[in-house]
């Protein structure tokens, strides 16, 4: 899956664990490798906001704003339970570490 954040195209992969992430997290996301990896053994709803979470982190991290880590789960979890946003996550049922089919 392919996703643009500010001009700037990012692939989004799923990963089997949250320790292949970091340990304790669901996802992580890099401007410099413009890569977002989402853990997969999350219900939907949470992979979701947790793909939102790192859109913010990169559009904070593209316009140079600092957020801490409390300021940006408080905006995913604030925009995706307004449903603001609709996240419109590729099929889950492709292998885990191939980009899936949307
Ligand atoms: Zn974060």
């Amino acid at each position: 899956m392919k996703l643009t954040i500010l001009g700037k195209t990012y692939g989004v992969v799923y990963v089997r664990d949250q320790i292949s992430i970091d340990s304790g997290m669901m996802g992580r996301s890099s401007l410099k490798d413009l890569e977002i990896s989402i853990a997969s053994h999350m219900p939907l709803n949470n992979m979701e906001e947790t793909l939102l979470h790192e859109i913010i982190h990169q559009i904070a991290d593209s316009c140079h704003i600092e957020l801490s880590e409390q300021d940006v789960s408080t905006l995913s979890i604030g925009l995706y339970n307004c449903s603001v946003i609709h996240i419109d996550l590729p099929k889950l049922d492709s292998p885990i570490g191939e980009e899936p089919i949307k």
